[in-house]
């Protein structure tokens, strides 16, 4: 494969998308500075349960391609950097049909598996997803850059320096561009002490996506979500207590017995009716990962660093 000339590139956003961005385009040899108005634990990143799941993101065909790719580096890091907070997990999926769903192809080892689900349904698929803890995951990719994050609102794409602006602002890609089609969808977890949930299987129910379900445990804790609801992105991330109460009944209700409530998270995913990486003239945009960025992170990463080989 034809090697890129070395290039000083900008990533604006050090989110999930940014972050893991920025890592592949400095192992490719490229001069990276990250730009971003928050980080760590201010980003919508920070707030994700973070399983590999191909979930409220478009379209199926790349977002499958994309899913795919991030699953092998995810299972390599699971495999070689504990330090990078990504286990892999037991993945149990609800379902009302024995057809496969739409994300199959990204997931080779998921199969019907004999029985009800746990959260009630009547069929169950089973695959092996990682896990990713944002509180460790999102420094691990920070230590791997040589030049820290530099904190800094941008105000237009025009005026960020480099040879390439990779434009990973999550829903923040609506002021800098315009961009009418970008979508924020609130979701909410809750955290909770283990008690008799067990720390390897992840358990999933997204049948009826406003009244979503699912049990993701953590090293330590486990999260409790969620819902998708179609919000303005000002909305305030002040978790519902309501909305907190009735997750933790729908789990209760299914037999299942987490132990102390720990807090509750809220925060907007950035959705698009397609993840939008294209280029446009100096600038790449990566953005629009709705409900799957952990899951898309790598696969759109390794794109942005083959269109940056191509020209
Ligand atoms: C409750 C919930 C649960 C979720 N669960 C999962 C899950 O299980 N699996 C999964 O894969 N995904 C999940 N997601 C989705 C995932 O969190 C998002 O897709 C992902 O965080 C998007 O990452 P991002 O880097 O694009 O955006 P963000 O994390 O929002 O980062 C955007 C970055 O851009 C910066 N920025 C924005 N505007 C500007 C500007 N003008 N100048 C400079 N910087 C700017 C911000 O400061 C920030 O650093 C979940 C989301 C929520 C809310």
């Amino acid at each position: 494969m034809r090697q890129a000339p070395a290039r000083h590139i900008t990533v604006v956003g050090a989110g999930v998308i940014g972050l893991t961005t920025a890592v592949v385009l400095q192992r490719d040899g490229h001069r990276v500075q990250v730009i971003a108005a928050e980080r760590g634990e201010r980003t919508t990143s920070a707030v994700a349960a973070a399983l590999w799941h191909p979930f409220a993101a478009d379209p199926p065909e790349r977002v499958n391609a994309w899913s795919r790719a991030s699953l092998d580096e995810l299972t390599r890091i699971a495999g070689e950097h504990p330090e990078a907070g990504v286990d892999l997990l037991t993945t149990r999926e609800a379902s009302d049909r024995t057809q496969l769903p739409w994300w199959a192809p990204s997931a080779p080892d998921l199969a019907l598996e004999p029985g009800p689900h746990p959260l009630g349904a009547p069929y169950s698929f089973r695959f092996t997803a990682p896990r990713i803890e944002p509180s460790l995951h999102l420094p691990w990719l920070e230590s791997q850059l040589h030049s820290p994050v530099r904190i800094e609102r941008v105000q237009s794409l025009a005026e960020v320096e480099g040879d390439c602006v990779v434009n990973c602002t999550g829903l923040g890609a609506r002021a800098l561009t315009g961009d009418g089609e970008l979508l924020a969808l609130y979701g909410q977890v809750a955290l909770v002490e283990p008690g008799e949930i067990p720390l390897d299987v992840a358990l999933g129910d997204e049948r009826n996506e406003s009244a979503l379900v699912y049990v993701v445990p953590r090293r330590r804790e486990i999260v409790i979500g969620g819902c998708v609801i179609p919000s303005p992105d000002d909305r305030p991330l002040t978790p519902d207590p309501e909305r907190t109460d009735a997750m933790l009944q729908r789990v209760r209700a299914a037999g299942l017995r987490p132990g102390r409530l720990l807090g509750a998270r809220a925060g907007l995913r950035p959705y698009r009716s397609a993840v939008r990486l294209e280029r446009e003239g100096r600038v790449i945009h990566n953005y629009g990962h709705g409900g799957a960025g952990y899951t898309l992170a790598w696969g759109c990463a390794s794109e942005v660093s083959a269109m940056l080989r191509h020209v």
